[in-house]
């Protein structure tokens, strides 16, 4: 039981406030205990703090001020603050911040007030305009939440008039609701499937880890389709029967809708959901609720992570591999490893499932460090697609066309059967490079290195690095002719072009993130296609994640060498998995699929891999590779990215940290660098790396703290360190 601060009893407050320290205040009137929200005075202002142990001291008793208010929510729990703390130490980031990203949800220091919430109403409206039908399709999708006037006519892009009408109609009802509702019970027996043996056993080596209510981790690895979010549904069911709280993470909101079904069906009800598509009220609600313990179960984004549960028992991080895992900005983390720390600290389980682990958790595996289940087969009739290699040396491809004639033959019997074939080029835009043939010169971004990337369907030029855009100029702005501007290379968008010439008679789909305005749209289109609404899809890597699309039973990959060029460490192992992801997408039901990937390089050993589908060896022999370097998961790396307006400036400090490199030494790291970043200028900003290496197991963070704390950052210069770093931009 954690302590309680009589009136008076000094206490230590952490703030939200980037102070490097905890402040000393006196418990309010009636007192406070440990982990309360508070709110307290600082200078002229009242900032948001909580309660994080007793006073230290060592200030003029007399100027010591008071505790403004207790905020009206359940103190942070002993084992959230723990978490914050180690993974502050883990992440080199200070403790405010860490406090900030577990404080993110408005409105937490107000009363539960009484307010107006609308729903779904039984009359029909007089005519249905297309402003009223939006309002009650929002209203439908979102059933389980409760949406205030204001957020219900931004999520249908209507004015209020437009709801208030409908009321007036009784199409739809306004309701007096509490505030921040407790989520509909869950039931964990309601409709478990039937599983077959192999799902059985994961399931019951999950179940019988998380009844030892210790922690654990497992890797739990299937290729797509073989039932793993059946599984893990089952080891989400144990947890609520033992009355512990699940989270999922999930890597992309897309996929949300389709998961929020199968929980529906599963347990009876809607879980809370956690991400940025979500309102401000409702956040406000899984905040309180999952603190309160009226949330069982949050569905969400990485920073579901931070959620004040009040008896997690296991976090199940689906498409573990993710990229989308590791936070590249503010606080530089990854969600998978956060989650393994959390649940060390909990006494709970995690579950990282994925049909291509990360190399890491496939070592931690090999290295007993966390358990590793298998699921080897497809559920039903589905199996693996089979995979070749079409060996674009020998093909005539005349210039800017893509398709090759043996894929063209491939796509067109597939579709003659009234199945679906996709194009799959992980390259957003009309053409990567727009080239003016007068001067020879490329368009770039004005405040980047990167080049501007044509997009035709917006008509506009636009950098995919700091999302720079700019109309399509008519003349070069280098040589200011007109006219000589010519794409280079293809984009999903000219894939389509090139594709709508090759096959006049079919339907083709285009799915890439930015022709789509909202999450919505984009789930509206995925359903539409699953249910046969085209013959072609072209798409991004956005197709890659987990949709179900039955029809669809050939994969033509465009070019599946994209990738395996590039400097970057782990260039291999994501190719390896995105071409594993997208080949899973073939033949998901019970037609056969097959996946053809065009390629200049067949005997390079990635391709190899890919379509000897021996993925053990290639884990192995990449694995190998990186222990001889001692890199990661064998060795560790940090990354450290100076920036300024000044590029002499980052340089300086570049060359002073790799000079003064004493506290690193003493640990056996080794610094690399200074170096202009991969990507050297961002927004305006000169970016300069270094890169610190070290062996695994030795304290990297103390040292690196103590190295970067010999100099002072003045002016426009700044610093990120980032642990593990992903990738290397
Ligand atoms: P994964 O998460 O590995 O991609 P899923 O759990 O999504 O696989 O399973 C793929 C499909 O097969 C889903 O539609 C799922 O409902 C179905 N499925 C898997 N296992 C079973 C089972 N034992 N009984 C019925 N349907 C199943
Ligand atoms: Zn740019």
């Amino acid at each position: 039981m954690d302590d309680f601060y009589e009136a008076g009893t000094l206490v230590a407050v952490l703030t939200t406030q980037p102070l490097d320290r905890l402040l000393d205040y006196r418990a309010p009137e009636g007192g406070c205990a440990q982990g309360a929200y508070v709110e307290v005075p600082l200078g002229p202002r009242r900032v948001l703090g909580v309660v994080w142990g007793p006073g230290q001291g060592g200030w003029d008793p007399a100027k010591v001020r008071s505790i403004g208010r207790v905020l009206d929510a359940v103190p942070m729990r002993a084992e959230l603050r723990s978490f914050l703390e180690r993974a502050g130490s883990y992440t080199l980031t200070p403790l405010s911040a860490m406090l900030r990203l577990a404080t993110r949800a408005p409105g937490l220091g107000e009363a539960p007030a009484r307010r107006k919430i609308y729903r779904p109403g039984t009359g029909a409206p007089e005519r249905l305009t297309d402003a009223r039908r939006r309002v009650l399709e929002v209203l439908e999708e979102r059933g389980g939440l409760s949406l205030t006037l204001g957020e219900l006519a931004e999520a249908a892009g209507v004015t209020s008039s437009v709801i208030k009408g409908l009321v007036t109609q009784g199409a739809v009802r306004e309701e007096e609701a509490p505030r921040d509702l407790p989520f509909p019970r869950l039931d964990p027996d309601l409709g478990g499937k039937d599983l077959t043996p192999d799902q059985a056993a994961a399931a019951a080596a999950l179940c019988e880890g998380i009844r030892s209510g210790r922690y654990g981790t497992v890797l739990l690895k299937g290729v797509t389709g073989s039932g793993k979010t059946e599984v893990y549904m089952e080891a989400v069911a144990e947890t609520l029967r033992r009355g512990r709280q699940a989270l999922v993470l999930l890597p992309e909101i897309a996929l949300s809708a389709e998961f929020l079904n199968r929980v529906e069906a599963r347990f009876g009800a809607r879980p809370a959901e956690w991400h940025s598509g979500v309102t401000v009220t409702e956040r406000r609600r899984v905040w309180r609720q999952v603190a309160e313990g009226g949330a069982q179960l949050v569905v969400g984004a990485r920073s579901a992570l931070f959620l004040p549960f009040r008896d997690p028992g296991l976090i199940v991080v689906d498409e573990e591999h993710d990229t989308s895992y590791k936070q590249e900005e503010g606080v530089l983390y990854n969600a998978r490893d956060m989650a393994v720390l959390r649940a060390s600290i909990f006494e709970g389980r995690v579950v990282l499932a994925s049909a291509t682990p990360s190399l890491e958790s496939w070592a931690n595996a090999a290295a007993g460090k966390y358990q590793r289940l298998d699921l080897t087969s497809r559920f039903g009739a589905a199996v693996l697609p089979e995979m070749r290699a079409l060996d674009l040396r020998g093909q005539d491809l005349p210039a800017n066309r893509w398709i090759s004639p043996a894929l063209q033959g491939a796509v067109r019997t597939r579709i003659d059967k009234g199945e679906q074939a996709l194009l799959f080029l992980n390259r957003r835009g009309y053409a990567p490079v727009t080239l003016c043939r007068a001067c020879g010169q490329q368009i770039g971004c004005p405040h980047c290195d990167a080049r501007m990337v044509e997009h035709r369907f917006l008509q506009r030029l636009v950098c995919h690095q700091c999302g720079e855009s700019a109309p399509m100029p008519e003349a070069c702005p280098s040589c200011g002719v007109a006219g000589k501007l010519a794409a280079v290379g293809p984009g999903v968008e000219r894939l389509a072009e090139e594709a709508a010439e090759v096959f006049p008679q079919a339907r083709l789909a285009v799915l890439s993130s930015d022709l789509f305005g909202t999450a919505r749209q984009l789930k509206e289109e995925i359903v539409k296609i699953a249910e046969g609404g085209a013959d072609i899809i072209i798409g991004t890597q956005l197709v890659a994640k987990g949709h179900n699309f039955p029809l669809l039973t050939l994969v033509g990959v465009i070019d599946a060498d994209l990738g395996l060029q590039g400097s970057d460490l782990r260039a291999a192992e994501r190719t390896f998995q995105l071409m594993r992801q997208v080949a899973g997408r073939a033949g998901r039901a019970e037609r056969a699929g097959v996946a053809l990937l065009q390629t200049f390089q067949p005997e390079h050993p990635v391709i190899r891999a890919i379509l000897a589908g021996d993925e053990e060896a290639f884990w192995a022999a990449e694995a190998e590779e990186r222990r001889v370097a001692g890199m990661p998961p064998y060795g560790r790396l940090a990354g450290v990215i100076l920036s300024s307006t000044d590029v002499q400036e980052a340089f300086d400090l570049g060359n002073a940290l790799a000079r003064q490199d004493g506290p690193l030494r003493r640990v056996g790291a080794q610094v690399y660098g200074p170096a202009p970043a991969p990507i050297a200028r961002v927004r305006g900003r000169h970016r300069v790396r270094l890169l610190v290496k070290a062996p695994k197991g030795v304290a990297l963070q103390p040292a690196l703290a103590e190295w970067a704390a010999q100099f002072r950052l003045r002016g426009e210069l700044r610093m990120a360190i980032d642990i593990d770093p992903q990738s290397f931009f």
